[in-house]
């Protein structure tokens, strides 16, 4: 006989009614579009979900229809993903950072019904909504008193409604009392989410609820972003970026996390807060090194995520202006890896770094930056412990993990053999959206794309991605692991580095570097950091760089990290001197 137990579908409006019921008050703090800061409840969002459920319903919206959002870390954004998700809708996050080409192409592949926007955004779909030809309407997240004027609404093919009118109208249709969250498949789609496109189109992956409830899940884990009903998440990740780390289902009480929505998936952070009644303070587009601080320290934040540049800025600000973050205990980053001296920078202020790897297509978290009781107990040094740090961090339940050479045999997990990481589980993708083939072999495995080690203890350290890496007479020399070495000279603000073409070698690499405002990046620098490069103990001798650019801006790519892509344009007639 079967086993005896209810079977519950996994799905996010769960997070979000348990939230409701039993951390009614939690906060959620906003810092608005329209500029105040306002301070709601969980049993406030489930209540403003609703009316946004029943006001898409009005509009057409049917299960499986997608609906793009543009918009930054607020209130009313995160109600329109529950709004969505909880009628059975798809959240499309679109980036506002893309160029329009790439908006409309994502927009119109995801064949976007409606796009929910940002008053200040609305130009960007302006230019693209006639590329859109199943587009039925706009809707400004915003109140009557803030919608753009006439000549906005005009310039659409679509009518251009407001946000919080549509609320009104769903509060006075009486509906609301006898609504209730459908009980939808747990495989039913929930999310869409474009990954960056560097190597073509982007390709779209269909977060379902089922894999947004267990990333989610994963990502409350205390050895993952640890959160409970007493921390405080700052949602720095975009809601576009990556299902926003799954933070909107499983913090909601005390936690509170930056991550833009629109980064891939959000990190989940969306579902993360609610599952555990976080309290959540959400940045809207102010996401420099001031606001973020202002925002932390006023809110008393515990815990936040993000790409390193914004700690970078974070760090910078705090640095000029001889300012400390009491309340903050964890920093997670991921997205790309943090150099070692800012891992070391963050510790100094008192915080724990957590360094986590993940992709679009794992929801996007893959693996934990976090210590084993084991590697605490061998005594280590401080210096050991941020080493173990730059790892990227063992895979967790949900994603198991191998290392594969270029003919597909299985290499060993001996902390020395390099090669390509596949990933495998149940918030991994298995097709990207509308594609004729998998994505995964018969076996499920998925190809990152990056190139790794895994040691004994399961720790994995990512080389570089497979098309970065660069190879130098027979050698693949990791970029990633000079651009770390470099920023940790004291003269450097940001560095990069990229293969140029050589006639001996292959390639050699070129360092991509920003000197600090107050230094100057002349022939003397450039000897200085030769010469540091190749005395740093982390930089094998074949691959200390020979040649030194410097720029005044290295390029970041829609989701924050440097664009390989743009800097290898930029350098491709480059001939070292
Ligand atoms: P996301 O939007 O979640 O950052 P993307 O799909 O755009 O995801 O990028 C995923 C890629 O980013 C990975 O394949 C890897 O190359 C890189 N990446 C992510 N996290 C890290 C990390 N901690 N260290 C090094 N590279 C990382």
């Amino acid at each position: 006989p079967p086993g005896s137990m209810q079977s519950w579908p996994l799905l996010v409006t769960h997070a979000l009614e348990y939230a409701a019921r039993w951390h009614k008050d939690q906060k959620i703090v906003c810092k608005t579009v329209e500029g105040p800061v306002t301070i709601s409840t969980y049993a406030d969002l489930n209540q403003r979900a609703k009316l946004c459920a029943l006001a898409l319903q009005k509009l057409g919206v049917k299960p499986g229809d997608v609906v793009g959002t543009l918009a930054w870390n607020t209130t009313r954004h995160l109600e329109a993903w529950y709004g969505t998700m909880g009628i059975g809708g798809v959240t499309h996050t679109l980036n506002p950072r893309l160029s329009d080409a790439d908006i409309a192409y994502i927009a119109g592949h995801g064949e976007d019904r409606l796009i929910l926007v940002d008053a200040t955004l609305l130009p960007v779909v302006a230019r693209i909504a006639k590329e859109l030809p199943l587009l039925q309407a706009v809707v400004v997240l915003t109140d009557r008193q803030h919608m753009p004027d006439h000549a906005a609404a005009a310039a659409l093919s679509v009518p251009l409604l407001c946000y919080e009118q549509l609320l009104d109208e769903a509060a006075e249709s009486g509906a609301l009392g006898s609504f209730t969250w459908p009980r939808l498949h747990e495989d039913s789609p929930a999310g869409l989410c474009y990954t960056s496109g560097t190597t073509g189109n982007p390709k779209g992956v269909r977060y379902t609820h089922r894999s947004n409830f267990l990333h989610a899940l994963i990502t409350t884990a205390p050895d993952a972003l640890a959160l409970s009903a007493s921390s405080t998440i700052l949602m720095v990740v975009p809601m576009f970026h990556a299902n926003s780390w799954g933070l909107n289902f499983s913090g909601v009480s005390s936690v509170r996390v930056v991550v833009p929505m629109f980064h891939a998936n959000s990190w989940g952070l969306n579902f993360s807060g609610p599952m555990v009644g976080a309290r959540l303070v959400l940045p809207g587009p102010y996401l420099d090194g001031e606001n973020i601080y202002q925002l932390m320290h006023t809110f008393k934040v515990t815990v936040t995520a993000g790409v390193p540049t914004v700690w970078l800025n974070l760090l910078q600000h705090m640095d000029k202006h001889k300012l400390a973050l009491r309340h903050l205990q964890r920093v997670c980053i991921a997205g790309s890896a943090p150099p070692r001296s800012m891992i070391q920078a963050l510790e100094k202020h008192g915080v724990d770094v957590r360094h986590l790897w993940g992709m679009t297509e794992l929801s996007p978290l893959g693996s934990l930056g976090t210590l084993t009781s084991g590697q605490i107990g061998d005594g280590l040094t401080h210096d050991d412990v941020i080493s173990l740090k730059e790892g990227q961090g063992r895979p967790h339940l949900f994603c198991d993990m191998r290392l594969v050479d270029d003919e597909g045999k299985q290499l060993p997990n001996d902390g020395k053999a390099v090669g390509h990481l596949q990933v495998r589980g149940p918030i991994v993708v298995e097709r990207y959206h509308k594609a004729a083939a998998p994505a995964v072999d018969d076996q499920g495995w998925f190809m990152t794309g990056d190139v790794a080690s895994i040691d004994e203890h399961g720790m994995m350290r990512i080389a570089d991605r497979s098309k970065d890496v660069i190879k130098s007479g027979g050698e693949w020399i990791s970029s990633i692991a000079l651009e770390n070495a470099c920023m940790g000279h004291p003269k450097v603000l940001e560095a990069a580095v990229v293969g140029i073409p050589d006639e001996k070698w292959g390639e050699r690499p070129l360092l991509v570097v920003v000197p600090h405002a107050h230094v100057a990046g002349d022939e003397a620098l450039k000897r200085e950091l030769l010469a540091y490069m190749a005395e740093h103990p982390a930089v094998a001798r074949y691959a200390a760089p020979d040649d030194v650019a410097f720029v005044p801006e290295i390029p970041h790519n829609a989701t924050g990290k440097v664009s390989k892509l743009s800097l290898r344009m930029m350098f491709q007639h480059y001939k070292r001197p």
